[in-house]
């Protein structure tokens, strides 16, 4: 009795010591999160920031948030622009974590917006940037936890195979829309990276932070622009309130083609994962442009 249990309490302090021995990474956002995961298994333990069906342009940290990014190892962040929370609690807690730019490589999609001109953050939404990623993502977890580089690299290897996957499928599937009518509106500027892959025009009332609300004049100049070009849908957004998306459908008479994740997976669904969400914007997008 005694022995067992010894035994019981050994293997229990062994379950424990291995939990703590895992890697400890803070991600920022919900994509990165899943892409992260899917490279590092179970040797690592993530703390994300900004959970699904959430907006990271308008994040707040948490006094949680402070205390993961104290703990963590890396810190696994998008860049562009896109985290100014991120950088600036990375400063004020002096963490001594790594801090890794996933985006780092991209060729970076540029917009002028109130006469400046900026860098897009929503890089992920073309599949040959989702590869840097994969690639940053993967280097940064082998350089902090060499030990199980074998793991990595076969994770990796197996994740990429799925993107080039999905990259065959989205170049079949949108090389297949009727040219012309290719213009779409969504709520905020998220798809500039898609677009500029697939030759789709995105138009979207607020730019590419949801900080800034649009004016009525903006929304008016928009509705014009809707009947002029005859867009063919506009398309709400997972992280947004749809209302004002819904206004704008019904004032220029386009039809909603559905709802597209920009920012954020969905908590659950086929949108639950990073390829899962592309597959799922893919085919809302052709399902809506693939009419006549
Ligand atoms: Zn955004």
């Amino acid at each position: 009795m005694r022995a067992l249990l010894v035994l019981f309490s050994l293997v229990l302090s062994l379950s424990t010591a291995q939990a703590a021995d895992k890697l400890q990474v803070v991600t920022s956002f919900s994509i990165l999160d899943d892409i992260t995961h899917q490279i590092g298994g179970d040797h690592i333990q993530i703390s994300n920031m900004v959970g699904p069906d959430a907006d990271a342009h308008t994040y707040e940290p948490t006094p949680d948030d402070a205390k993961a990014l104290l703990k963590a190892k890396l810190i696994i962040k998008n860049g562009l622009g896109f985290e100014p929370w991120l950088d600036r609690l990375v400063t004020s807690t002096e963490t001594k974590a790594t801090v890794v730019t996933a985006s780092k490589g991209v060729i970076s999609h540029t917009m002028d917006e109130d006469g400046e001109t900026i860098p897009d953050p929503h890089a992920w939404h073309n599949l040959a940037n989702a590869e840097i990623y994969v690639n940053n993502i993967t280097k940064a977890l082998i350089a902090a936890d060499p030990a199980n580089k074998a793991d990595y690299q076969r994770n990796s290897q197996t994740y990429l195979k799925e993107i080039y996957r999905l990259l065959a499928e989205a170049k079949t599937k949108f090389g297949a829309l009727p040219p012309g009518n290719r213009r779409i509106v969504t709520s905020h500027d998220a798809f500039g990276y898609l677009g500029q892959a697939y030759g789709i025009e995105f138009l979207a009332p607020q730019g590419l932070s949801t900080e800034r609300e649009p004016s009525a004049a903006e929304v008016a100049a928009l509705i014009t622009q809707i009947r002029k070009d005859k867009v063919k849908a506009v398309f709400m957004e997972n992280i947004k309130d749809s209302r004002l998306l819904k206004q704008i459908a019904d004032e220029s008479g386009a039809q909603i083609g559905g709802t597209l994740y920009s920012d954020a997976l969905a908590a659950e669904g086929p949108a639950s994962t990073f390829t899962g969400l592309f597959e799922y914007n893919l085919n809302t997008l052709c399902a809506a442009l693939g009419k006549p």
